[in-house]
């Protein structure tokens, strides 16, 4: 680009060819000067000539007039909020400094030395002005049906049409509002669940709500590309022709529930998943590919005092040294260190070697891992009951979403996506219970088997509201029942209820 203002005899050339470029010839050309005059010129020069600040003024509201009466026709299904994001993108700075350089206004824009040497010609601010102020100039010397026309071929030239379409796909947010307002008179809630990962990476999930119906969720590395994901996820879910019945349906209940220990039995998964790791560190102890079952069996005896998977590895040793399962119940965590110290092994370890051991078996065979689960009696069919009925059923795991979907779709349900929190949401159950509570007027009510989940939910006033249940057919120990049996904000569920809390 140039740097220096033109020679009277190019300055000439510039203005033909702005005016040929345009199809505008100036009555007054002394308008088309002024508009590409700026102030450092005039401050320069002497008899100083008028600069183009008061044109500028003009071509603005010229600019906005015939930008919003285009926009106002065109779109007519469009609401104002949407309507003023489409213009202030075809009228910002950069869309203005565009037009100005598309039109030669740049070549004979006339600057003042220091303007020059600071670089002005480049200058997206100064570029914009002058394409308002020329703007006005044509106004002013050929009427606003002149204006119209210049000004709507420059948009149509510079791709107005395609940014605008490009701008409607990036907006989901936009768009799902515009169909909640028309189909519900609602706006969408959007809350943040949880916001994690190191200060310099963080991630936020936010969920998206309608009409009091938790409808998505999405993680992004910032607040507005999670809910821009959630919208988006949200407008498929809203596409379903089935998706207007749950979110127009009942929302007086929404049911909250763990699924290991509640409705999935995984206590044989981990026995093995542990055997599998044992055998990593001692293989001539741990011979096959699976533990006998009497050992088994005993393992999933002792199941409600594992508190973290790899300590299944630690208590298959234990056991197979002979240790028997009263014994072992009764003084748990001190075996469990003890038997740490005897093997020099650190928790990290121990935690990746389960992990491992569990990823290489899903691998190999996941028929036989999923095989490995069992479901307590009579929950699939309460659970298949209340989903046809609409019931607002959420899962709220530790486990990854894929498998939980597997073995549902094994007995045959089919569980909305939107509503299982698996361990790919990255947010712990309470701040998902929040999140629920915040947006929903429903009465909700939470099954859970570990009494120290509950412990956490006890302690937040936000969910005062919230029914809290702990599963006594899970992995959960006689102690633990006790101790919620004594507390008043807790009750102590068994499977039959359980089943039944769906009819009422
Ligand atoms: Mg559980």
């Amino acid at each position: 680009m140039k740097k220096y203002n033109s020679s009277p005899s190019e300055e000439i050339s510039n203005l033909e060819q702005i005016q040929a470029r345009t199809g505008h010839v100036f009555n007054d050309i002394n308008l088309l000067l002024t508009a590409l005059t700026h102030p450092s010129y005039t401050a320069e020069h002497t008899p100083p000539p008028e600069h183009y600040q008061r044109l500028e003024f003009l071509g603005d509201a010229v600019l906005q007039i015939i930008v919003s009466d285009y926009l106002y026709k065109h779109y007519p299904d469009r609401q104002e909020g949407a309507l003023t994001k489409m213009r202030s993108s075809l009228t910002n700075e950069t869309a203005t400094a565009a037009y100005a350089i598309e039109l030669g206004l740049n070549q004979a824009l006339r600057l003042g030395h220091s303007e020059i040497d600071g670089g002005g010609r480049q200058r997206k601010s100064v570029l914009g002005d002058i394409f308002e102020a020329f703007l006005a100039a044509v106004y002013l010397d050929g009427g606003m049906e002149e204006a119209r026309r210049i000004c709507l071929d420059i948009l149509a030239e510079s791709g107005a049409e395609e940014r605008l379409a490009q701008q409607e796909e990036c907006n989901p947010i936009g768009q799902l509002q515009e169909f909640t307002q028309s189909t519900f008179q609602c706006k969408p809630l959007y809350h943040l669940i949880s916001h994690t990962g190191p200060v310099h990476a963080p991630l936020f999930t936010i969920g998206a709500f309608i009409n009091g119906h938790y409808v998505s969720s999405a993680t992004g590395k910032n607040h507005k590309q999670a809910r821009s994901l959630a919208a988006e996820q949200a407008l498929a879910f809203c596409a379903d022709a089935a998706a207007l019945p749950y979110l127009n349906g009942p929302a007086d209940t929404l049911f909250a529930l763990d699924f290991d220990g509640v409705i999935c039995n995984s206590a044989a998964e981990t026995g093995c998943s542990g055997w599998k790791a044992a055998a990593t560190l001692w293989p001539q102890d741990f011979p096959s590919p699976l533990p006998p079952q009497e050992l088994l069996e005993r393992f999933c005896a002792l199941r409600p005092c594992l508190e973290t998977g790899y300590q299944a590895i630690l208590m298959l040793r234990i056991l197979m040294d002979g240790v028997d399962v009263q014994e072992f119940a009764s003084s748990f965590s001190e075996q469990i260190q003890q038997c740490m110290a005897k093997h020099k092994l650190e928790k990290e370890e121990l935690v990746r070697r389960f992990g491992s051991a569990r990823d290489k078996w899903i691998n190999d065979n996941l028929e036989e891992w999923l095989a490995m689960h069992t479901f307590y009696p009579g929950v699939i069919d309460a659970l298949k009951t209340a989903l046809d009925a609409g019931l607002q059923i959420h899962i709220l795991t530790t486990k990854q979403e894929r498998f939980v979907q597997a073995l549902l779709s094994g007995c045959g349900i089919q569980f909305p996506q939107n509503r299982l929190w698996g361990l790919d949401k990255h947010a712990p159950k309470e701040n998902i219970l929040q999140a629920l509570r915040e947006n929903t007027k429903a009465i909700i009510h939470f099954v859970e088997d570990r009494l120290e989940t509950l412990r956490r939910m006890e302690k937040l006033p936000a969910l005062e509201s919230v029914r809290l249940y702990l599963a006594d057919w899970g992995f959960v120990l006689p102690a633990s029942i006790a101790e919620a049996k004594n507390d008043s904000r807790l009750q102590v569920i068994a499977l039959e209820d359980f089943t039944q809390l769906f009819k009422k």
